[in-house]
């Protein structure tokens, strides 16, 4: 699907050419023609999935049909929880907006410089404002700027603003921009606190989720490895020093041996974080920052990492334990192999895991060799299955008997 379907005008066509855009993402193809249309839109979406964009294009194509004679107006207030995100967004605006016969100034506001130069830049005139929310709020108290021409106001990654107790500070922006405008709100979850927010700003949005991609998983080499439960640490060692894997995704069943699991291997001297979802998000953000950025190499994570998590770096994902589902089981997976990349990923069995680890295969539609390494060859039998006492007839409850007592039970609370 080219970029020229939602009817976006020649200079932003080529703006989008000329940084590489082929292709809208799906976040894009989605929020785009909303905001063409004037809706106020609600939308899911992480980062990496090209929603600056899916803002900045159809807001610079409906501001450049309107932009007026005279001093530039704020129109657009986008606010973010970060510095980086702020000068990211506005980088966008200028990027897109470069070829625009009239090019929107846009401003941004971030902690750090004095308030005096940013309200002088504010108001020496501009159609854009983008600005962490803390700050605007700093300079908006100066009571100095007019924001009664605003047509668009922008939260972007409306949940990590919820931290900085933005939340309570709302109202005193709502005070000061026009009701009439539209309402655009990007956030990666969902909890109560950012519904309340969205009831309290947007006007009848729509809502807008991406289906969660299922990954591709052809350029993934997919080994298993048997391997007793108590030798996976020291199995685990031994990969880490003499195969070539870089960043390593190693998933556990639960937080606690995330922890311990990091603790030990980094007395051994690996560099290690555990990743779950006991840590808050400034946290999860600061360990996910090191491990793009290689200062981690081995991230011993829950189920948390397993979707969403969009690192291109990855080069091995490790199943220390198994996933429940086989659904988790390529969710995991799909963690390596990405931006184009190839990737590896291991699964560690035990004699109790063969039959559920059969059934992942099964429904995974694979079905994948068995490894055994020198030195931490699985030992001792597969524990025989004790059958347990066969089932007395009559017993339990029928199948039909308790959807017979559901139903009453159902009936009678409607009565109520
Ligand atoms: P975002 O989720 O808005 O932070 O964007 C993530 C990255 O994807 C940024 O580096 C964008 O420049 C890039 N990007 C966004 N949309 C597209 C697209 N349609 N084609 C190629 N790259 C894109």
């Amino acid at each position: 699907m080219p970029f020229s379907i939602f009817g976006l005008s020649e200079p932003i066509l080529r703006a989008l050419q000329a940084s590489g855009y082929s292709e809208p993402t799906p976040i894009q193809a989605k929020v785009i023609p909303l905001v063409l249309e004037e809706h106020d839109v609600m939308a899911r979406a992480q980062t990496g999935s090209g929603k600056s964009a899916s803002f900045v294009l159809p807001v610079l194509e409906l501001l450049s049909g309107r932009r007026g004679e005279g001093k530039a107006k704020i129109r657009v207030l986008v606010l973010t929880p970060t510095r980086e995100l702020t000068l990211q967004v506005a980088q966008t605006f200028e990027t897109m907006g470069a070829f625009l016969a009239k090019k929107p100034k846009v401003v941004s506001l971030i902690g750090g410089e004095s308030i005096g130069d940013q309200l002088y830049r504010v108001q020496q005139g501009c159609d854009i404002l983008v600005a962490t929310a803390g700050r605007f709020l700093d300079v908006l108290r100066k009571k100095q700027m007019n924001l009664s021409n605003l047509e668009f106001f922008i939260l972007d990654e409306a949940d990590k603003m919820l931290n900085l107790g933005f939340a309570e500070e709302l109202d005193l922006v709502l005070v000061a921009i026009p009701e009439k405008r539209r309402n655009l709100l990007f956030s990666a979850t969902y909890p109560q606190k950012i519904r309340d927010i969205a009831a309290k700003i947007t006007r009848n949005p729509v809502e807008v989720t991406i289906e969660e991609e299922t990954p591709t998983v052809q350029s993934i080499l997919q080994r298993v490895i048997e391997v007793n439960h108590e030798n996976r640490g020291p199995l685990l060692r031994h990969l880490l020093n003499t195969e070539k894997w870089e960043q390593v995704l190693v998933f556990m069943a639960n937080r606690r041996a995330t922890d311990n699991i990091a603790m030990k291997f980094k007395k051994y001297g690996f560099s290690a974080q555990s990743f779950h979802g006991d840590l808050d998000q400034e946290e999860r953000n600061y360990t996910l920052e090191q491990f793009k950025a290689k200062k981690i190499r081995i991230l011993f994570a829950t189920d948390i990492a397993a979707r969403g998590l969009d690192i291109d770096g990855i080069s091995c994902v490790v199943n220390f334990d198994l996933p429940r589902s086989p659904a988790d089981y390529i969710h995991r997976i799909g963690r390596t192999a990405r931006a184009g990349k190839s990737g590896i990923a291991v699964s560690f069995i035990d004699h109790d895991d063969m039959a559920h680890f059969a059934l992942i295969e099964k429904r995974s539609g694979i079905r994948l060799e068995r490894e055994q390494i020198a030195g931490f060859e699985r030992k001792g039998e597969a524990p025989k299955k004790v059958k347990g006492p066969a089932p007395v007839k009559g017993k339990g409850k029928s199948k039909k008997d308790r959807a017979r007592e559901k139903k009453a039970a159902e009936e009678a609370a409607k009565g109520r």
